[in-house]
């Protein structure tokens, strides 16, 4: 007895639909010769950064001497007032510190070779931004999305 043929076979041919604006794609990929010229460029940078690094360092220790000597709170213990100066170094270096982190994280990054890609979208930051801004982690496009979004937020 023959089964009874069925064409039954509706081919979903519904498409899922791609989300427009998706982020991938829109880097255009770097052939081999541009790629070495950009590691250069990269190794450049690093060397910046490296000297921006030591140089950070070597105010913050210069900061560090000029403070007084002479406590501003003498009814405090040794322990107490070094507290208090370390607490203010802090305040007053803050954003050295803080660039001092991106810094390293940026030379941390060019040495296992993800340095130049944006956080955000994968894509490569181009390198007259990097060498702008050695510390960026995000390419423009998704930095100038961040701000509009935070000044969305603000407002
Ligand atoms: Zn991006």
């Amino acid at each position: 007895m023959p089964a009874k043929k069925k064409n039954n076979s509706k081919s979903s041919s519904k498409r899922q639909t791609t989300k427009k604006g998706a982020k991938k794609g829109r880097c255009k990929k770097t052939s081999k010769n541009q790629l070495s010229e950009r590691e250069q460029k990269i190794q450049e940078i690093k060397k910046t950064l490296i000297e921006q690094r030591e140089k950070l360092l070597q105010e913050a220790e210069s900061a560090l001497n000029t403070l007084p000597e002479e406590s501003a709170f003498p009814d405090m213990g040794d322990q107490a007032s070094a507290e208090v100066d370390r607490n203010f170094m802090l305040r007053l270096r803050g954003r050295e510190q803080k660039l001092l982190k991106k810094i390293e994280l940026a030379i941390e990054k060019i040495d296992n070779g993800t340095y130049g890609i944006c956080e955000v979208c994968g894509c490569e930051i181009g390198i007259k931004r990097l060498e702008a801004r050695p510390v960026t982690t995000m390419c423009i496009e998704c930095k100038t999305e961040q701000e509009e979004e935070e000044k969305l937020l603000e407002a």
